[in-house]
């Protein structure tokens, strides 16, 4: 079809080396939207067909490694055989039916990447968990869900199996393990006696495919239900103009299994562009291990959180050489100038900082040879109209601040979810007037470039003066005696409330004069940035409270600042 014709094009032509138009990769992703759309057919096996033909690099489609000297190499054909065995034993053995639920609880494992696919063959609704979830975690996702199909490991089988009873619509557990276990398939074992000749369902471009949750940076986490086509195709743009990746690129991106951003980086943008999914089965985050991955195999295209940068420039990194690195990104929170200052000493490369969500692709961005201007998510990106609105749903002019909108009406753009599923009032509290509003405070500039400014539950009112955090946040990570920081609000009998910083130090300075820092730290923020802006109370904590993919839960902070919690 055309859109499939339209998302192989080669990119490269309109975004050659050092020379970037933003207008004409605007021109460039003009997708039509098919109605029928399956991203296991009408991508993946468009790329193996390429393979075969040797229209395409010998690069894996899939690369996987465990740090112990285990490694799993899929081509596009493998990838293709082994799913659909996958499938089978989705359809046949455990009788599911199109449209019905799966659960998919699994760290970067190959079958994590298999089930994906087999889903996708099937029609079946997938939805990922990360493996850190607790048993109420998932107890609340299996019945919310309905879902009719869990698929696991050996450490979460038992939790499992303690509230199975109560989730009436499962019927099928599968386990990938080496050991049989009571009551469960054995995914690999099934696998072997299935047969590997599977038809892909014809999906509508407009059926459901998956449901993620959201991060939970600011409440319980959302369902968020997306299309085929609002991740199959949307994320095209992600992969062409943000990751910058074609058929011969190795992407490693490190976030964990259980969110959106692992569709987004490690799945639907990669395999878009036929380029090579790379991962390292790492159960935690450790900086070392990965500086030695990203130098010692042909990985160039790099994705990571904002969290993950800082831990790793904290490291001493002169001894590690990234000969093939070429193209760096972060997500998922705001970055600070401070680590992408250290991150291009260290390894001659910018990051390219990109604005998104569970229900979107690529918001805003930074393309591959645009200039970057430090501190900005970039512009928009072609998949979006993305405007600044005031209360009323009006558009804002440049330089005045706002709710960061999509436009959704008169049409609604395919690169965004379709509803937070069994929960209307909460999909229709996100509609102003012609715009989705994405719950976050920014602006643009006079040169169409988006600068974000905080969530909108994280806004500090402070004597008329509305404050974001980041920035304040940006001027204290460049103090040196500051390794991480939130700032809240905090309650104040006379202004109502202030602003208040939680840091963390950095290790030679926690023997300091703690009165004599504050000042210090106090006064540094008053030059960096307005001084209206400083923070009048100053807390040194030892680690600031995270959710699993790293971010900075503020509202924790604030909830214990104005005790209600
Ligand atoms: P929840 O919606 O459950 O509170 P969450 O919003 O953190 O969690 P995600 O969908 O994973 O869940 O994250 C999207 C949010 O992350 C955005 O709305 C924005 O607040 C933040 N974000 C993502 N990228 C950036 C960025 N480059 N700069 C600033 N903020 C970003
Ligand atoms: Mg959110």
């Amino acid at each position: 079809s055309g859109s499939v014709r339209a998302l192989h094009k080669d990119n490269r032509t309109a975004t050659p080396q050092n020379f970037f138009n933003y207008e004409s990769m605007k021109q460039d992703f003009k997708l039509e939207i098919p109605e029928y759309f399956n991203f296991a057919n009408d991508v993946l096996d468009q790329w193996t067909d390429k393979e075969k033909a040797g229209k395409k690099p010998s690069n894996p489609a899939f690369w996987w490694i465990n740090g112990k000297g285990e490694e799993v190499k899929w081509s596009f054909e493998e990838l293709g055989f082994l799913s659909r065995k996958l499938a089978n034993v989705l359809s046949e053995a455990c009788s599911l039916q199109r449209g019905d639920r799966v659960i998919l609880i699994l760290p970067r494992v190959p079958e994590w990447w298999l089930t994906n696919v087999a889903c996708l063959r099937t029609g079946t609704v997938l939805i990922p968990g990360t493996t850190q979830l607790t048993q109420k975690d998932i107890l609340y996702r299996l019945q919310s869900s309905k879902a009719k199909c869990i698929i696991t490991n050996d450490i979460l089988a038992p939790a499992i199996d303690a509230i199975a009873p109560k989730c009436e619509n499962l019927h099928s557990k599968l386990i990938v393990s080496q050991n049989s276990r009571e009551g469960w398939g054995n995914l690999k074992e099934m696998m072997k006696h299935a047969s590997d000749s599977h038809t892909c369902v014809k999906t509508k471009h407009n059926e459901m495919m998956a449901i993620f949750f959201t991060s939970g940076t600011s409440g319980s986490p959302k369902m968020t239900g997306h299309t085929h086509s609002s991740f199959g195709l949307g994320l095209s743009v992600n992969g062409r103009f943000w990751l910058d990746l074609t058929p011969s690129d190795v992407m490693w991106n490190t976030s964990d299994t259980g969110w959106a951003k692992s569709a987004w980086s490690s799945v639907f943008s990669p395999w878009i562009q036929g380029a090579c999914v790379f991962t390292h089965y790492l159960p935690r985050f450790e900086p070392t291990s990965i500086l030695q991955t990203l130098s010692k195999y042909p990985i160039t295209v790099f994705c990571s959180a904002p969290t993950a940068y800082r831990m790793l420039v904290q490291n001493d990194m002169t001894s590690y050489k990234f000969e093939s690195l070429k193209h760096c990104v972060s997500a998922g929170e705001p970055i600070t100038t401070d680590v992408t200052e250290q991150w291009r000493n260290k390894t001659g490369l910018d990051i390219y900082e990109g604005y998104g969500q569970t229900e979107t692709v690529l918001i805003c961005g930074n393309f591959k040879g645009m200039k970057i201007k430090p501190g900005s998510m970039g512009k928009p990106s072609p998949a979006f109209d993305v405007k600044i609105v005031d209360g009323n749903g009006n558009v804002l002019p440049p330089g005045q601040e706002g709710d960061i909108g999509i436009q959704v009406l008169p049409n609604r753009p395919f690169g965004l979810f379709t509803h937070y599923v069994d929960n209307p009032s909460k999909t229709a509290s996100t509609l102003r007037g012609n715009f989705y509003i994405t719950g976050d405070k920014g602006y643009m500039d006079e040169d169409g470039y988006f600068w974000f400014v905080a969530r909108s539950d994280d806004i500090i009112l402070s004597s008329g003066y509305r404050i974001g955090p980041f920035e304040v946040e940006s001027a204290l990570n460049e103090h040196p005696s500051v390794a991480e920081s939130a700032v809240v609000s905090s309650p104040d009998p006379i202004r109502g409330e202030v602003v208040k910083a939680f840091i963390v130090l950095n290790p030679d300075y926690k023997s300091h004069d703690q009165e004599q820092l504050i000042k210090e730290i106090q006064e540094h923020v008053k030059k960096t940035t307005a001084p209206y802006k400083y923070p009048r109370k100053v807390e040194f904590i030892q680690e600031l409270p995270k959710t699993i993919s790293g971010k900075t839960k503020r509202n924790e902070l604030r909830k214990k600042e104005w005790k209600t919690i």
